[in-house]
């Protein structure tokens, strides 16, 4: 690729939202010709796309999540028809733990108000329940939760995959790994992309970028108020091949510095480590807002935690995980926003024209995303309310950071 190119559509970061961006965008009529910038190369395991599983939820403490959740089902059955490969498995979420305890993932009370409301299926369970039917131990006759059987696990690298073999078999997207974004500049009508090797123009842009999304907008003079955490995954050994577990998530109590007693885990995964359960902390140590602050190894600390819980919790796994991987998160630094999904703020010219997604537990609305994002950019609206999901009153200068 060389010389100044114009594209109807380019899109910022070749992730999961990147890669869902052109593929519902390469439906569309109106678009000619769509371009997908990667910085790295496609699959890659340093954002926010890497390892091998997501949870996949009904339950949130906010009404309009839920529903997000529920308008993505169609989304992600219409993606499913494109492979043989089960991208999202269905062996039910359970939650359970200290049911009034406040999280950045939720309560279990709040949650369990919000399936009422919308009138979705769950079964109450006590902690005798819940050690008895899904294999913990040792919990607290105090603990509580239920058990939503729509729930279930995502598998990421075929869902990634899916994505850009559907996208690149459309002869109106061009896939472009190793092409770094160093330059924007948005114009009334048209916005400048230069990357590290080679310089574009674009009618609309959508910013995809994970944990490096405040690297692109500060191109454009603004920055999101964005956190990021450098998360673990343990995978410990089965110690049993009958034994199995659902998608789940236990709330505890803060214990001490940095415990806060929230940890989650899958079904043995047949894509991923047979034989082995993925436990992972929901919370990380090492948070930062500069992705180059990203370490090349998993948090010591965070691994032993995991460990820790499995051997009080866990019988049927070995005490101590036998592999680990590591992976940024971006998330809104004020956890009452859940994820951002607007067009550029006013402030920018051609601001309608630049659609931006960032942060937020967001791997279980990916279909839907990417098709909010293909339809801002295209027709300049979206049939969905992203209303809680705006941008404008958030975004923040640099010097307002910290
Ligand atoms: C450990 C972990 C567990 C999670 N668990 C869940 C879960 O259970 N359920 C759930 O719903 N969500 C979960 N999430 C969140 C979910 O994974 C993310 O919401 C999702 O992966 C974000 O995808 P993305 O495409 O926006 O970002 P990314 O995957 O980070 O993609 C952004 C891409 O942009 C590229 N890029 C950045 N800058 C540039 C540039 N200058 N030029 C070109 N390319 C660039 C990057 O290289 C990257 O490939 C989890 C996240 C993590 C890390």
């Amino acid at each position: 690729m060389s010389g100044t190119k114009f594209y109807d559509l380019i899109v910022i970061g070749g992730g999961a939202m990147g890669l869902a961006t052109a593929y519902h965008a390469s439906k569309s009529q109106n678009v000619s010709n769509i371009l997908v910038l990667e910085q790295y190369a496609f699959y890659n395991e340093l954002s926010s796309s890497g390892g091998s599983s997501r949870q996949f939820r009904l339950q949130y403490e906010e009404d309009y999540m839920a529903k997000l959740v529920l308008a993505a089902i169609p989304y992600w059955d219409e993606l499913q028809a494109h492979t043989d490969i089960t991208l999202r498995t269905k062996v039910g979420s359970l939650w359970f733990g200290a049911a009034d305890v406040q999280s950045s993932e939720g309560q279990i009370n709040a949650a369990r108000n919000v399936l009422d409301r919308l009138n979705l299926p769950y079964q109450n369970l006590c902690a005798a329940e819940i050690e008895n039917e899904f294999h913990f131990t040792n919990l607290p006759d105090s603990y509580g939760g239920f058990f939503q059987p729509d729930g279930g696990s995502l598998n990421t690298p075929a869902i990634l995959r899916t994505l850009y073999q559907q996208a690149a078999a459309s002869k109106r997207v061009i896939l472009s790994p190793q092409q770094k974004v160093i330059e924007l500049i948005a114009g009334e009508h048209e916005i400048v992309v230069r990357t590290t090797s080679d310089t574009f123009t674009a009618k609309k842009l959508v910013i995809a970028a994970g944990p490096f999304t405040n690297e692109i907008l500060k191109l454009l003079g603004i920055e999101l108020n964005i956190i990021i955490w450098q998360m673990v995954s343990c995978y410990f050994k089965k110690k049993h091949a009958g034994v199995d577990f659902p998608s789940w998530f236990v709330f505890e109590e803060p214990k001490e510095y940095y415990d806060p007693g929230l940890y989650y885990g899958f079904e043995e995964m047949s894509w991923s480590n047979p034989g082995f359960i993925r436990v992972a902390p929901a919370f990380a140590l090492h948070t930062f807002r500069d992705p180059a602050d990203r370490t090349d190894r998993p948090d010591a600390m965070d691994v032993w935690r995991t460990a820790q819980w499995v051997q009080n919790h866990m019988p049927e796994l070995e005490a101590e995980a036998r592999f680990k991987s590591w992976c940024m998160a971006a998330l809104p630094a004020h956890n009452a926003k859940k994820m951002f999904l607007d067009f550029a703020p006013h402030a920018i010219p051609s601001h309608r024209n630049i659609v931006i997604f960032s942060a937020g537990w967001a791997f279980k609305f990916v279909p839907l995303i990417g098709k909010i994002c293909a339809d801002l950019a295209i027709a300049g609206k979206t049939s969905v309310d992203i209303s809680k999901f705006g941008i404008e009153e958030f975004y923040e200068r640099p010097c307002d950071l910290d």
